[in-house]
């Protein structure tokens, strides 16, 4: 056929930090911001007082005549804010519809900052830079940053710093790497658990991912009981501000960086075992429950849609088939016999036939049935990876480790887990 031969694109967005901006070039991109929120007012009170005239609602060309050549920025970035507001507009409508219960606003707020926007075509890149035009008679911003050659749109964000995220068009494979049926288990402390129906099985740890969060929340915690020492905007208080943003920056980006990782891992283990097709359970029932206080904070902690959204898109990538679904009590049904009991240990050992497995895995094989309606064989045997590598022990920490997943080895998993972490009291 002749469709063969054309390469599937898609699109993904690659986020670069502007650090070690000038003091000039940082007030610059902060005033792009502020214009671009001038331009969002600009439409919310024009938007508003159609609503109070009861008069027809100010369209895409009667924001764009209303906004056109007022503002220090390129037309095409006005015009990308009225597009954005429009398109709030329409899903506060639908959801006004739908949801009237619920007595959602239309855009009232008047914000201060809003991130810019260029097209594609409006951004260039000379060797080594990017080039934002800022409109006629204005310099354009210029940033020191190499982007690969399909980079198309641009927008600057502020996330505790400036940051460019821009959209790059990446190939997708062409075909799916076979048609192995697959489920992934997301968990907290196992960020991913995997199996096949053909009797692979692979876990990813989620420790490295789970400490780091827990030093943001410390170091936090920190700055702002000497924050309270102080007066709000003093100099003091501004300095541990912008300390607090440093630190909140470095723990997202490496969290991100592991996730990226993590689930870069669960890919190219569906890849080498030929998988068609990918079930990711959704923890939601687990989440949504209240637990008590430590185990809520654990659980809002523990961003498993950002897991979802990583996997389905690399799958994607991959050419594998991806789908989610409810997880509702899997982990806690004995993969032989069906017998129920909530699991106590790392090791799930079944009170009416003693079958005994890793506990991570077992939510992972139930979901077979669940999901193909067809259930799997326990795996005999698992690997297991830590995403990217680990402080101190570089060596040690990308090798992966094959296990027997049986009983009599779980010490050994433990043992290297807590090598890492340095602790071990909150295995179960
Ligand atoms: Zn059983």
């Amino acid at each position: 056929m002749f469709f063969d031969a054309i390469i599937m694109y898609m699109q993904t967005v690659k986020i670069y930090q502007l650090n070690h901006l000038s003091h000039k070039q940082f007030q610059r991109l902060k005033a792009a911001q502020m214009e671009a929120a001038r331009v969002w007012n600009l439409c919310c009170q024009t938007h508003k007082e159609a609503r109070m005239a009861r008069s027809a609602w100010p369209g895409r060309d009667t924001l764009q005549k209303a906004t056109k050549g007022q503002f220090a920025l390129h037309s095409q970035s006005v015009q990308m804010v009225v597009q954005a507001f429009l398109a709030n507009i329409e899903t506060t409508r639908k959801l006004r519809q739908s949801h009237p219960q619920m007595k959602m606003k239309y855009p009232w707020r008047e914000k201060r900052f809003f991130p810019v926007k260029w097209p594609a075509q409006a951004v260039s890149r000379e060797q080594g830079r990017v080039v934002l035009p800022m409109g006629r008679g204005r310099a354009s911003i210029i940033l020191p940053l190499e982007l690969p050659t399909q980079s198309g749109a641009c927008s600057l964000v502020w996330n505790h710093g400036f940051e460019l995220h821009v959209c790059v068009e990446m190939p997708q494979a062409e075909e799916a790497p076979g048609n192995v049926h697959a489920t992934v288990d997301l968990g907290e402390i196992h960020l991913a658990a995997v199996t096949t129906n053909t009797g692979s099985a692979m876990i990813v740890t989620g420790r490295g991912i789970r400490s780091l969060k827990r030093l943001r929340h410390r170091q936090l915690g920190k700055i702002a009981k000497k924050q309270t020492r102080c007066q709000k905007y003093s100099h003091r208080w501004k300095k541990l501000q912008r300390a607090k943003n440093k630190q909140c920056r470095r723990a997202e980006r490496r969290i991100r960086d592991l996730r990226h990782k993590a689930t870069r891992k669960v890919i190219d283990f569906c890849v080498e075992q030929k998988v068609g097709n990918l079930f990711i359970g959704n923890p939601h029932g687990v989440r949504k429950k209240n637990s008590g206080r430590h185990h809520n904070q654990r659980m809002s902690m523990w961003e498993y849609g950002k897991d979802i959204d990583y996997l389905t898109h690399k799958s994607q990538q991959a050419h594998i088939e991806s789908s989610t679904g409810s997880e509702r009590g899997t982990s806690s049904r004995c993969p032989k016999c069906g017998h129920k009991h909530k699991p106590k240990n790392r090791n799930w050992v079944c009170k009416a036939c003693r079958f005994s497995g890793h506990r991570d895995l077992v939510g992972s094989v139930n979901m077979h049935e669940l999901s193909y309606g067809k259930p799997v064989e326990f795996p005999r045997s698992f690997t297991y990876l830590r995403p990217g590598k680990s402080r101190s022990r570089g060596s040690r920490a990308d090798t992966p480790q094959r296990c027997l997943s049986k009983a009599e080895d779980q010490p050994r998993i433990a043992d290297t887990v807590s090598a890492e972490t340095g602790h071990h009291s909150d295995v179960a």
